[in-house]
């Protein structure tokens, strides 16, 4: 997830690569000095110290003084070590839930600024009408902050549906009454920064990798359970979308031939039976089922995967009905048997501010390779304006 070449931005040349490379070191670490940025990525002393001369240049990061080492030692001056500038970006993170969207405002360090809850009339609507939800949404919490939506540099959006984010157009969505929106290109019209939109499982696997359970796991899945069923994929370190970038429609296996109706309009899914929607509508009978399908759903994706975690992701956490000690004994039994420990299972009881914390964190590796794109081939960088 953390790769030099980000998802959707192609950069022009290699010495970009080299910077995007440099800032991704920088943000992963906090501070860092150049000597451990250069022995991290694998590029020469030399070279850091070019690349981030630009990036000092272009004010995207700022030298810090670090000292630490032990109290006993600290003769001469401390070294100098290189963080982001927080300054240099603010970007906006949105979930976007079946009643509210929740705006989390970061700056380009991760800092957080400020949030913002923002009802929603309904929760379907034509993709012109969810466009200018968010930006009410969006301008309504920059306005709560003092600011306004001209200072922010990017925009990044989990939405639920089947979406490619490389180029934010949505096959599908339960928050559209259509399919096939190009919700991407209809908000870049209309707002004065990038837009970038994921499938919110995606995003909060994303911030599982970042700052939540899945952090040093290289193989992990998560599965959101919410409205309708997600899952995120998180395989030898990269966020897997599939070939298409529709990929992870756990919610949307098949579980049943002809059987319940589904938001996505086909028959028998297992979202039809185990999501909040279908759960809502269940009688106790209905809702044995439900744990039933779900734990077999789950086994499937282990067998499957063989990840080091899975995690289930719910408002709820340990509360959710799916997510009881009986449900996951089920999932257990349903493993296929090998003589070594399963793998572990998580719950991770989520709120609507963690998902956007996701966006906001896919905001900033989007806004950063922006930024390292931008400075291009130049060796003189132009400074970076504040907004
Ligand atoms: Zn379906």
């Amino acid at each position: 997830m953390q790769n030099a070449q980000p998802y959707g931005i192609p950069l022009p040349d290699t010495r970009s690569t080299g910077r995007l490379r440099v800032l991704d070191a920088i943000r992963r670490a906090g501070q860092i000095a150049r000597i451990d940025i250069a022995r991290q990525t694998g590029l020469s002393p030399a070279t850091v110290t070019t690349i981030t001369s630009d990036l000092l240049q272009a004010g995207l990061i700022t030298p810090i003084l670090a000292d630490d080492r032990p109290t006993g030692q600290r003769r001469g001056r401390p070294r100098e070590a290189l963080k982001l500038r927080g300054e240099a970006r603010l970007i906006a993170g949105l979930k976007v839930a079946k009643h509210a969207i929740t705006v989390l405002l970061v700056d380009f360090e991760g800092q957080e600024i400020g949030s913002h809850e923002f009802n929603l009339p309904q929760s379907q609507f034509t993709g012109t009408g969810l466009c200018m939800e968010i930006i009410a949404a969006v301008s309504e919490a920059c306005a709560h902050h003092g600011l306004a939506i001209e200072y922010l540099s990017g925009i990044a959006i989990g939405l639920a549906g089947q979406i490619n984010g490389k180029t934010g157009f949505v096959h599908w969505s339960s928050a559209l009454v259509r399919r096939n929106v190009d919700l991407g290109m209809m908000l870049s019209e209309r707002v004065p920064c990038p837009v970038f939109i994921e499938n919110d499982a995606n995003l909060v696997a994303k911030a599982e990798h970042l700052f939540g359970d899945g952090r040093g796991a290289r193989n992990f899945l998560v599965v959101t359970l919410e409205y309708g069923l997600g899952l995120g994929m998180v395989i030898d370190g990269q966020l897997y979308r599939g070939a298409r970038g529709c990929g992870g429609e756990f919610g949307h296996t098949k579980v049943e031939s002809n059987g319940a109706l589904c938001q996505c309009g086909q028959h028998g899914c297992l979202e039809a039976y185990a999501g909040a929607y279908a759960l809502a509508q269940a009688d106790t009978t209905q809702h044995e089922k439900a744990r039933r399908l779900f734990a077999m759903g789950l086994a499937n994706l282990v067998n499957l995967f063989d990840p080091e975690l899975l995690i289930l992701a719910s408002k709820d956490g340990l509360k959710h009905p799916l997510c009881s000690a009986s449900v996951l004994a089920d999932v257990s039994d349903m493993v296929v048997k090998v003589d070594v420990p399963m793998p572990q299972i998580r719950v991770h009881g989520w709120g609507d501010l963690l998902w956007a914390k996701g966006a906001a964190a896919y905001g900033i590796e989007q806004v950063a390779a922006l930024a390292v794109r931008d400075l291009g081939s130049a060796t003189q960088a132009v400074p970076a304006s504040a907004g």
